[in-house]
């Protein structure tokens, strides 16, 4: 059994050589193993399983590939798929919205690269997750998905930069960032000017935060926390 610590990874491979490769290689990054050989085992052991990541070919017994790709979405399950592919023109379709594909390799492939391939795919859903994560601090919570704010459960309305600004702050409560973090972070520049415009716009998100403005805390001569 392997060490699972990186999660768990399923691999549909009709072809006993790659699987076996794909296997070694995975598990030797950390990553478990599952392997099907059939697609509808494929499809049972995703559901089954919930993996953080799936290897799917194409060309399968039972059933196809991308087919059980677009099961799994149809499903609302957006666990990233990597297909394996011996052919070019099928890659705009799998890629496609239709089937939801994350990413490809062709046949023949280095297995070195196919684990890349997965490792940066788990990177890019971990930072989306938590790009998207609901934040809160006392009364206030911030959907980054909806990009909605409550206080209270009521709705307020923010400005897009003063919804960025409340957004990083929530991001980590308790830590503080300074003006010139702030000012690189939601306005995208650094000033040699200074960093009035941070304390101005932070002062208007408290304005509107009304009561609940004490969630943001101002540091002094440092810059800005969200208390929990
Ligand atoms: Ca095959």
């Amino acid at each position: 059994m392997s060490d699972v610590s990186k999660g768990l990874v399923l691999v549909v491979e009709d072809e006993r050589p790659i699987a076996d490769l794909l296997r070694l290689y995975l598990s030797r990054e950390g990553f478990g193993v599952q392997v099907e050989r059939d697609g509808l085992a494929g499809l049972d052991a995703a559901r089954r399983l919930r993996p953080v990541a799936c290897v799917l070919d194409i060309a399968l017994p039972g059933l196809e590939g991308t087919e059980l790709c677009r099961r799994l979405r149809a499903d609302g399950d957006w666990t990233p798929v990597i297909f394996l592919t011996a052919r070019d023109d099928e890659i705009d379709r799998i890629l496609g919205l239709e089937l939801g594909g994350d990413d490809y390799i062709t046949k023949p492939f280095s297995p070195r690269e196919l684990v890349t391939r997965v490792k940066a795919l788990l990177r890019r859903a971990a930072v989306h997750e938590e790009a998207s994560r609901v934040r809160a601090a006392g009364p206030v919570t911030l959907d980054p998905a909806r990009r909605a704010v409550t206080v209270w459960d009521r709705p307020l309305t923010l400005t897009a930069t003063e919804f960025d600004l409340l957004a990083h702050l929530l991001s980590r409560p308790g830590r503080v960032f300074t003006r010139e973090e702030l000012l690189a972070t939601v306005w995208g520049y650094t000033s040699h000017g200074g960093t009035r415009t941070v304390d101005v716009h932070v002062a208007q998100v408290r304005a509107k935060l009304g009561e609940a403005s004490r969630v943001i805390r101002t540091v002094r001569g440092v810059g800005y926390t969200a208390d929990a």
